[in-house]
Parts: structure tokens; C-alpha cells; sequence
């Protein structure tokens, strides 16, 4: 472990010395999310779409990216958005249950390592200013430092800049929807110094925001933007199709 790792989790034991957690699935006192619950999810297994990460049947691109590739050169989530996995990313989100970040982001180490990515500087998806204003933290942040620190990639908070919340795309034609997600981010100026950019989320739905961060980095020079996310929110109906 890097000592500036060590620190960071060091740092949280103190607080878990101080204001002692509950597991999160079994309640035990003392544990934030014990070994024994961990076990019991599983990282989302391949066959996952080279491009979007979703689960698909046979090895290679999924439908929608075979017919209108994303902007991103490649997305991965570790877990299922459901169970437990949903009940942690509320917890992060809404009950500022940030220990929760430090010890969910191992998912993302895990992850990471097992992609060949070659990544120049790792960034979280923005929330807006008045999101931050009521909250005080940005979930996503909270998963990527750790995951930088680990990695010994630096994290850099000012690449984007929400413009705009939650964009919605409820009776938009195509082209208006893709302005609408075009015009939620916007690439800073520090993010051309960069050819390699990782952006971290708590969660993945429909893939557009960080469709909209991939095109906002782009703008500013940025050649290769993967994205990862702590869960994918997986459709369990054969027939039913994501929108990305
Ligand atoms: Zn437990
Ligand atoms: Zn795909």
C-alpha cells in the first residue's frame, strides 16, 4: 500500500475508532461493510460489452454501441445498482456516510487493475454548486480519491464543471437530446494538459452523463476518457434496452 494510501485509511480507522460504524448489510458493530457481507456480492462478470460495459451474451460490442458508438473509449462498473449496492450508494449520497466511500472503492482498485488502461489523471463527475452547497461533499469524489491515492494517479477535481443539474431528455427529438447532454458538463481549461482521463461515478443508468463529461473533455483536447463507476444499473428484462 502507498503511504499516502495508508494515511487516507488510516485516517478512517481513527474515525471508526471514535464513532463506531455498523455493517452496513449485517449491522455488526465495529465494521463499516464486514468480509463476511462483501463476500456475499460479486464484481459484475463478463461477458461485458468491450465498449459500454453492459452484461451482454456473446464477447464484443453491445447492440446499441455496434450501430452509435459512445463517446467514452470504455466504461466498467464493478456491481449490480441494486440490493445492498443501492442501499450503500443512498447511504453515501444522502446520509453522509462517507467511511462507506473508502472501503467501496477497493471495488474500484479491484477493477481498475484488472483493465489496460493507461490513464494520465483520474477525476470524479462534477455536482453542481448548489448540490454542493446543501450536501458539502461529492459522492464521487469520495470513491476516486482513494482510488487515485491507491493507484499513485493524481486526482484532479477541475477538469469539469456541471452545468447544469440532472439533464432531462423526457420528449426531446434526438438531435435535441443530444445537445441537452452536450450542454450538462463543460471541459476546463486544465484538462487539455491531459491525453488520458478516467472519470469515477457512483453509479451508471442511461450512460449520458458520462457520455456528456467524455464530449466536454474532448472539446478541451483530450484523446482517450474512460469512465468507472461503484454500480450499473442492469436491466433484468431481456427485452427491455438501455439508452446510452
Ligand atoms: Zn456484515
Ligand atoms: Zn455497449
Amino acid at each position: 500500500m502507498r503511504p499516502a494510501s495508508f494515511l487516507y485509511h488510516l485516517g478512517w480507522t481513527a474515525v471508526d475508532w471514535l464513532f463506531p460504524p455498523y455493517c452496513l448489510d449485517c449491522g455488526t458493530l465495529g465494521e463499516r461493510w464486514c468480509e463476511t457481507c462483501q463476500q456475499k456480492i460479486s464484481l459484475l462478470a463478463p461477458p461485458l460489452c468491450e465498449r459500454c460495459g453492459r452484461p451482454v451474451e456473446l464477447a464484443g460490442l453491445c447492440v446499441e454501441c455496434q450501430h452509435a458508438p459512445i463517446s467514452m473509449d470504455a466504461i466498467r462498473s464493478c456491481y449490480a445498482y441494486e440490493g445492498i449496492i443501492r442501499e450503500a450508494i443512498h447511504r453515501l449520497k444522502f446520509e453522509k456516510d462517507l467511511g462507506l466511500a473508502e472501503i467501496l472503492a477497493n471495488a474500484l482498485i479491484k477493477v481498475l487493475s484488472m483493465q489496460d488502461w493507461n490513464i494520465d489523471v483520474i477525476t470524479s463527475v462534477p455536482v453542481s454548486p448548489a448540490r454542493m452547497k446543501e450536501r458539502g461533499y461529492n459522492q464521487a469524489e469520495m470513491l476516486a480519491f482513494p482510488l487515485a491515492l491507491n493507484t499513485g494517479v493524481p486526482y484532479k477535481r477541475s477538469l469539469l464543471k456541471r452545468v447544469k443539474d440532472a439533464p432531462s431528455q423526457v420528449g426531446l427529438s434526438k438531435e435535441e437530446r443530444r445537445e441537452n447532454i452536450r450542454e450538462a458538463f463543460e471541459g476546463l481549461p486544465q484538462a487539455s494538459q491531459y491525453s488520458s482521463v478516467l472519470v469515477v461515478d457512483d453509479v451508471v443508468t442511461t450512460g449520458s452523463t458520462l457520455q456528456s463529461c467524455a464530449l466536454a473533455l474532448r472539446e478541451q483536447g483530450v484523446k482517450q476518457v474512460y469512465g468507472l463507476t461503484l454500480a450499473r444499473a442492469i436491466s433484468r428484462d431481456p427485452l427491455a434496452r438501455a439508452t446510452s
